[in-house]
């Protein structure tokens, strides 16, 4: 499965699972699907996507292979695919399709996991830990049961090392060492490293007709086209609408002691404390 490129053998395919998002917190909801609107929106490479490009390049500088960005969404994703061949990215591919469209995490997941079983044999999948729209942290770790590979979730360091993944992960109370056999799927924090610039050469170059960028849909994939898109997706949004902030001010006023016995008896008619 997994050889060393410094033992002179094969080394490792790294599939970066990259999402674009809208670059804005101003987002549009469709009144009919109740699925955000995505096109025309400005959009960029979710930021903890850029984390994981950055991961899966430093494996490939540091044993060799191939690092493939594999994106779904609508044509204008094809902008953060370019972006992550100007990162330094080998190849990439965009499932795009109107059959696509309004995925759930469960649809999403499984039209990310065809697409990888269509690239064929792979050593580790990284992705971002979330994205800022949807932000559930879900596609992780349900693609990762999708292809039935050991999954490490939330790395904040991560090397490949005797056939293993060996990640670290911080939590509260302290930093945990974990490891798992290859293939394998890793979702980085932002903690992770931080990425490089995409480097203007390799920039241009991704505009260019000939540029590594497969565009797929559903049969490409060989998708059940019940199990993608607003058809596959058990979770409709039902309604999606920004939440007006009011803000009360109340003045307390009197002895420091008297105000404090007022605050904490307020805070505890809102069970705050
Ligand atoms: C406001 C809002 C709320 C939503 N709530 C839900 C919900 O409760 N349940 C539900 O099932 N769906 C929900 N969705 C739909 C969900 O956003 C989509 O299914 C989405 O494609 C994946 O989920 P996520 O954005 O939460 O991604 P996360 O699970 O947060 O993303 C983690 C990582 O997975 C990878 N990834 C995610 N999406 C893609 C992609 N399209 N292409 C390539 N890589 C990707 C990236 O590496 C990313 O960093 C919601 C969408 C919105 C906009």
């Amino acid at each position: 499965m997994y050889r060393d490129a410094r033992l002179g053998v094969a080394e490792l395919d790294v599939i970066v699972l990259v999402k674009q998002v809208p670059n804005t917190a101003e987002v549009k909801i469709d009144p009919r699907t109740g699925t955000l609107m995505r096109e025309g929106v400005e959009s960029i490479i979710n930021p903890d996507d850029l984390h994981a490009l950055e991961a899966g390049l430093r494996l490939r500088e540091s044993h060799g292979g191939r690092v493939t960005a594999v994106s779904m969404g609508p044509p204008q994703a094809m902008d953060a695919l370019r972006e992550a061949l100007g990162m330094g990215a080998d190849a990439a591919v965009l499932l795009t399709d109107r059959a696509f469209a309004g995925a759930d995490t469960l649809a999403t997941s499984y039209t990310l996991g065809k697409c990888i079983r269509k690239l064929g044999r792979f050593d580790l999948v990284v992705a971002g830990h979330q994205a800022i729209d949807g932000d559930t942290a879900q596609i992780g770790p349900q693609v990762a049961e999708y292809l039935d590979v050991p999954q490490v979730i939330r790395a904040t360091r991560l090397e490949v090392r005797d056939g293993e993944l060996h990640a670290e992960r911080t939590h509260e109370d302290g930093v945990e060492a974990v490891r798992c056999a290859l293939p394998a799927l890793v979702t980085v924090t932002r903690e992770a490293n931080k990425p490089r610039y995409p480097y203007i050469p390799r920039l241009m170059a991704a505009f260019d007709p000939n540029a590594p960028i497969k565009t797929w849909g559903p049969k490409d994939i060989g998708a059940d086209e019940r199990l993608i898109g607003l058809k596959g997706s058990p979770t409709q949004v039902q309604k999606t609408f920004t939440p007006k902030l009011e803000k009360k001010v109340e003045k307390l006023s009197g002895q420091p002691a008297e105000m404090a016995r007022a605050l904490v008896g307020r805070l505890k008619e809102r069970r705050l404390a």
